[in-house]
């Protein structure tokens, strides 16, 4: 299911934060000054990656592109990841969200 939802905020946020720099198949990385929250080196927005330029490794980018995969996978036009991505965040913690765990080992 195409998670436009989340691409439409990436690109807003894209638009508010940095530019348009690489596209690889179907997914669309922009290499920003900005992120919120500052300490985040990348964020996935549907099939948007944003990426603090000097983090732009292909470790941190294969790591997003699972995140990609997620918000597709979840469905509901992006809406499936956004909420469970959210409510992992809150009652697990960050490190502990079952997405980015998935994300580190398969980075
Ligand atoms: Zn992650």
């Amino acid at each position: 299911m195409n998670p436009w939802i989340g691409t439409f905020i990436g690109w807003c946020l894209s638009w508010f934060c940095g530019r348009t720099h690489k596209t690889v198949p179907d997914v669309t990385i922009i290499y920003v000054k900005r992120l919120f929250p500052g300490w985040a080196a990348a964020q996935t927005w549907g099939k948007i990656i944003l990426v603090k330029e000097r983090y732009a490794k292909p470790s941190i980018i294969r790591h997003e592109l699972v995140h990609v995969e997620q918000w597709k996978r979840l469905g509901f036009w992006g809406l499936g990841f956004l909420v469970q991505y959210l409510w992992e965040s809150i009652i697990h913690g960050y490190e502990n969200n079952k997405f980015e765990i998935e994300a580190r080992e398969r980075q």
